[in-house]
Parts: structure tokens; C-alpha cells; sequence
């Protein structure tokens, strides 16, 4: 039998980019579309590389991230957010 999950684009919190080297995990506030994990590093955009290993990251994965931070925070900022809902993969039951 498959169970069926939504994920509703006004449930998000936060958008965590992971770094692929050292697993630390950086945090933005979807509403707000900027950084939280340090509120004393004033950071404009997204970094280019992990704060704690210097590991680059990789160009598809902070773009992709900042257009999802750009997106959500517009359609937040729209009052839409409430109106896009994701459909996840079936989880099968066993
Ligand atoms: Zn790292």
C-alpha cells in the first residue's frame, strides 16, 4: 500500500546547505532569505565556501540554493506561499 505525503510551501522554516566535506550545516530563514546560522557575520549573499573547512561549494548547489531562497521568500512576500504544496514520492509500506 503507498502512503501519500504533501509538504505544503508554507510549512518551510528554513533551507540548510550542507557541506559536503565536514557535514556542517548552514541555515536561512526561508522567510527572511538570509543567513541565521551566525547573526554576528553579516552575509550579503550565499558564502562560496564552508565557514569551518573552507571546502568550496559547488557552484550548481548555492545557486540553485539562492534561487530557492529567492523564490520562496517572493512568494512569501506575495502571501502565495500557502497556495504551492509539493507532492513527495510515494513511500511504499511494508
Ligand atoms: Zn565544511
Amino acid at each position: 500500500m503507498q502512503k501519500q505525503s504533501l509538504l505544503l510551501l508554507d510549512d518551510l522554516a528554513q533551507l540548510v546547505l550542507a557541506c559536503a566535506d565536514c557535514g556542517t550545516e548552514i541555515t536561512f530563514g526561508v522567510q527572511r532569505g538570509l543567513p541565521e546560522a551566525n547573526p554576528t557575520q553579516k552575509l550579503s549573499a550565499m558564502p562560496g565556501e564552508c565557514p569551518v573547512c573552507f571546502h568550496a561549494f559547488d557552484a550548481s548547489v548555492r545557486e540553485g540554493a539562492e534561487a530557492l531562497l529567492r523564490t520562496i521568500k517572493s512568494l512569501y512576500d506575495a502571501d502565495s506561499a500557502s497556495r504551492i504544496i509539493f507532492r513527495l514520492k510515494p513511500e511504499v509500506e511494508t
